[in-house]
């Protein structure tokens, strides 16, 4: 028997998006421990805007264990908030997304890395120099030093816990980087996401670095921050067709308020139509078009509309729990037949 330390993760109640809270419980476990031994835990709500005071407790689910390499004997336990009764309490995103072992997701996490008010790399006064050299860029100057030690560290940590990162790079703003995660299963790679997101916020503390998710932390001439989701179900892998596609995208373009209400707050400020966007209000889709609401890969179209999409527009700081249960509705209203 050995002492582990699990870190119960979830997410609270703070509206248009959750923060991330977790606590430590230690418990003997012969090896590490598979999900199903993992015990409900409860929580004081009232303290994470999801009870009141007289009646706080809530329960914690867990629904996915990371091993954690920070911590001798350590877990990342991923939860789901559920009401004392068992059921999902109202603030659980993840017990809204659809079952379907199938749904595929690639999410690009973009962020900035802030340091005494501004992205890491800024000067005290001003700005640095323009974009252009920033992107997928090597040397002091243009990533400067501590950033990619930190993006190392990141990319190693989840690698430990088995996140299924594909990748990683240096962003077009100076001190903004990217991470992709994919997964298989409606809830997967959403998990993965918040966990490395998680392990990024805890990571950057003993460095006297937050990060930094709002979608456009810097106004003027710097891109914003993104979450772009790549997405496929069995169905558009497999079967697809011309007719499908033209029905799928009329669907999530008559649904476009919806997806936007749940890509992340102020994403007005993104999507404008510069920066490789399409304005709030509209909703395109183009073949290699970046400036398109959805991108459609040339590998889709040249495989007879079969494959995967991406959906340009949900921001850094989204849920990615409420983008994948959006994105698998607007598929369950089109007919596959
Ligand atoms: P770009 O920056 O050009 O948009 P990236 O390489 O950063 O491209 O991201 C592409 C994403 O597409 C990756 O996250 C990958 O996991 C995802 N992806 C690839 N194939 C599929 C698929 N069949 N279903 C869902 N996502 C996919
Ligand atoms: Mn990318
Ligand atoms: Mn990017
Ligand atoms: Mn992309």
């Amino acid at each position: 028997m050995a002492k582990y330390k699990l870190e119960y993760i979830w997410l609270d109640g703070y509206t248009p998006v959750p923060n991330l809270r977790s606590k430590t419980q230690v418990k003997d476990f012969a090896s590490f421990p598979k999900l199903e031994e993992l015990p409900l835990w409860g929580f004081d709500g009232s303290s994470t805007q999801q009870a009141p005071g007289g009646s706080s407790d809530c329960m914690l689910k867990p629904v996915a264990v990371y091993p954690d390499s920070t911590r001798k004997n350590g877990a990342l336990v991923m939860c789901e908030v559920m009401m004392p009764d068992g059921t999902p309490h109202p603030s659980n995103s993840r017990a809204t997304i659809l079952d379907d072992p199938d749904a595929w997701f690639g999410f690009e996490q973009e962020y900035f890395m802030y340091q005494d008010g501004k992205p890491l790399g800024f000067p005290v006064d001003g700005y640095p120099a323009p974009q252009g050299p920033y992107y997928c860029g090597a040397g002091f100057k243009a990533v400067g030093d501590i950033a990619r030690q930190i993006v190392e560290e990141h990319l190693d940590l989840c690698l430990d816990a088995g996140i299924n990162h594909e990748g990683i790079n240096a962003e077009v703003a100076k001190g903004q980087w990217e991470f992709q995660i994919f997964g298989k299963g409606s809830k997967n790679a959403a998990d993965q996401i918040w966990v490395a997101r998680y392990i990024l916020n805890r990571l950057c503390e003993k460095y006297g670095i937050d990060i930094e998710y709002h979608c456009k932390p810097i106004r003027g001439d710097w891109n914003g921050s993104g979450m772009h989701a790549n997405f496929s179900t069995k169905h558009l892998r497999e079967v697809g067709g011309k007719a499908y596609f033209d029905a799928l995208m009329a669907q999530f373009g008559k649904n476009m308020e919806e997806h936007v209400a749940v890509y992340g707050p102020d994403n007005h400020l993104r999507l404008t139509g510069l920066h490789e966007t399409q304005s709030i209000d509209k909703f395109t889709w183009g073949v290699a078009d970046r400036g398109s609401s959805i991108r459609v890969p040339h590998s889709f179209a040249n495989n007879d509309w079969k494959g995967y999409l991406e959906d340009r527009r949900p921001n850094s700081q989204g849920d990615p729990y409420q983008i994948a249960s959006r994105i698998l509705k607007t598929f369950s209203e089109v007919p596959t037949k």
